[in-house]
């Protein structure tokens, strides 16, 4: 069983925010940013690639109920989802990086952009 499929089941603690029947949103263990949280569906899948448009419908207003919560609403925040391995993606459950609090920069994903056929 995956890590986030532990904290689902409450065998692993989480700080939580927010959840539903469908959807859990907890803080990041090692935040990057003042507010870092992780949307996570309850359903185990493991990557946006392979996540039905279906879910994502319901995420949606569940990531954004969220953000309004945390009052990230008015000021903005930055969504990811890292999708496998050249993505950066650790765990393989799906998970959106809910990110906010300041103003965020937004730097170079490569060393050499100019030399990785971007
Ligand atoms: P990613 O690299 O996109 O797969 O992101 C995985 C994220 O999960 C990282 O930001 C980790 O800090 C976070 N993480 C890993 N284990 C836990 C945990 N037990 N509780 C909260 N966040 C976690």
């Amino acid at each position: 069983m995956c890590i986030f499929c532990k904290i689902v089941k409450g065998k692993l603690p989480s700080n939580k925010v927010a959840e539903n029947d469908s959807f859990l949103a907890f803080h990041d263990i090692n935040p990057q940013a003042p507010i870092h949280v992780l949307v996570i569906p309850k359903l185990h899948v493991e990557c946006f690639q392979d996540t039905a448009g279906e879910m994502m419908a319901e995420m949606t207003p569940f990531i954004q109920k969220v953000a309004t919560k945390l009052g990230l609403d008015s000021n903005g925040y930055r969504l990811i989802t890292n999708n496998g391995d050249d993505g950066g993606q650790e765990v393989k459950h799906l998970h959106f990086h809910l990110l906010g609090g300041t103003k965020l920069k937004w730097d170079r994903m490569v060393a050499d952009p100019k030399a990785e056929n971007i």
